[in-house]
């Protein structure tokens, strides 16, 4: 997981290199991913969980974890 202080904006997540987050519900315990790249890029994370509801359930209670492709090596 990638730190970037306690709530940050979209472009500061995509200035770190992450282009979705992995979400999870707190109701039913599904796991998905989420882009955020078409986001406003002044939105908060905690906005994005807010506005985020499971597809398996529709649960509104939401974590999400910072997925960061910069750090990936290239394969070749
Ligand atoms: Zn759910």
């Amino acid at each position: 997981m990638i730190w970037l202080g306690d709530d940050p904006t979209v472009a500061k997540m995509m200035g770190a290199g992450v282009e979705s987050v992995k979400a999870f519900c707190l109701c039913c315990g599904h796991l998905w991913s989420a882009p955020i790249t078409f986001l406003p890029s002044a939105t908060t994370l905690s906005k994005v969980t807010a506005l985020m509801a499971c597809p398996a359930c529709n649960g509104r209670r939401v974590e999400a974890e910072l997925v960061s492709f910069a750090k990936r090596r290239p394969e070749h």
